[in-house]
């Protein structure tokens, strides 16, 4: 039974009820026809938690399952078996054609990698915030969504906000455009935030601030927020927990430190000893 090699579920958090839980979830793409035939188990009843304001880092490299697991539990992509959780209510069970609930999209925002190609380029910033503010009602007149989008464009830190909120996305940096992206999550206040490589495409210079946001967002709003990364620097420095996945399996969850410090895996000591070290990094980036 594959289900042997996976990570236990969080043990000090037994008891509680998750925010948002993977339960045994499994999704296996088939391609190919014939003897070309092939078969990924891209996640391998995959158990991950994520508990009331805080942040799971979610590493392990490239094709590991990372980006399955995450649409898997945005119901981005159907699941072959096994459930997602939200708040202890099962969202999402095996068969198509399953209604997708529109209070779930409101809960759980996703943000990607990358924030050119999730936004739409031609619509301006106060459109890309103010459709999501619209489409789950809350907020009503022109005037109402104006004044939110703008709210929520400072919490951002795009300041001041009066600036932004006319512009259209290829008048702003990467940097910025993904700060939009996660004011537009920010916006229909979610419970969680899955953040796919959110600051893999971003210039390194610009990283850190975006990390600092997402940290803020769990410390002031209590967002439970799900960072995937390659970069275990990166997740060392924001993450509370750290589940490392590894060809479609979870193989070790725990706290952060602890992962660091005494991995039990074998993959994660090699994912730990490939890492640059980030006090010579930092050295590095100042010259
Ligand atoms: P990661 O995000 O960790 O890089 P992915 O979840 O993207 O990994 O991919 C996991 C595995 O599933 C890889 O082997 C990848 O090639 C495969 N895979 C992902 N999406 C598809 C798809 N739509 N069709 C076929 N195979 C896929
Ligand atoms: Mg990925």
């Amino acid at each position: 039974m594959t289900t042997v090699q996976n990570a236990r579920p969080h043990e000090a958090d037994a008891g509680a009820t998750p925010m948002m839980e993977s339960r045994d979830v499994r999704v296996v793409f088939r391609t190919g026809i014939g003897a070309a035939r092939n078969e990924v188990v891209a996640c391998d009843d995959v158990n991950l938690q994520l508990n009331r304001g805080e942040i799971v880092s979610l590493v392990g490299e490239s094709g590991s399952g990372k980006s399955t697991l995450a649409r898997a539990m945005n119901l981005l992509q159907q699941v072959d078996s096994g459930e997602i959780r939200l708040d202890g209510q099962p969202v999402v069970t095996r068969g198509r054609g399953k209604v997708k609930p529109l209070q779930y999209y409101k809960d759980v925002q996703m943000i990607f990698q990358d924030p050119f190609g999730s936004l739409n380029g031609l619509k301006p910033v106060s459109h890309i915030i103010g459709r999501a503010l619209k489409l789950h009602g809350l907020a009503g007149t022109r005037a109402e969504v104006r004044e939110r989008t703008l709210e929520v464009l400072e919490r951002v830190h795009l300041s001041p906000a009066k600036e932004y909120i006319d512009r259209y996305p290829t008048a702003l940096s990467g940097g910025q455009m993904q700060r939009i992206a996660i004011a537009r999550a920010l916006a229909v206040e979610p419970k969680v935030i899955l953040a796919d490589e959110p600051t893999s495409m971003l210039d390194v210079s610009i990283r850190l601030g975006v990390l600092n946001l997402l940290s803020e967002l769990r410390d002031k709003q209590g967002v439970s927020i799900l960072y995937i990364t390659h970069d275990i620097a990166s997740a060392r420095y924001l993450a509370d927990r750290m589940a490392v996945m590894y060809k479609g399996r979870l193989v070790e969850v725990g706290a952060t430190e602890q992962v660091i410090s005494e991995p039990r895996h074998e993959y994660t000591r090699t994912l730990i000893g490939a890492a640059p070290d980030p006090s010579r990094r930092k050295k590095k980036r100042r010259t």
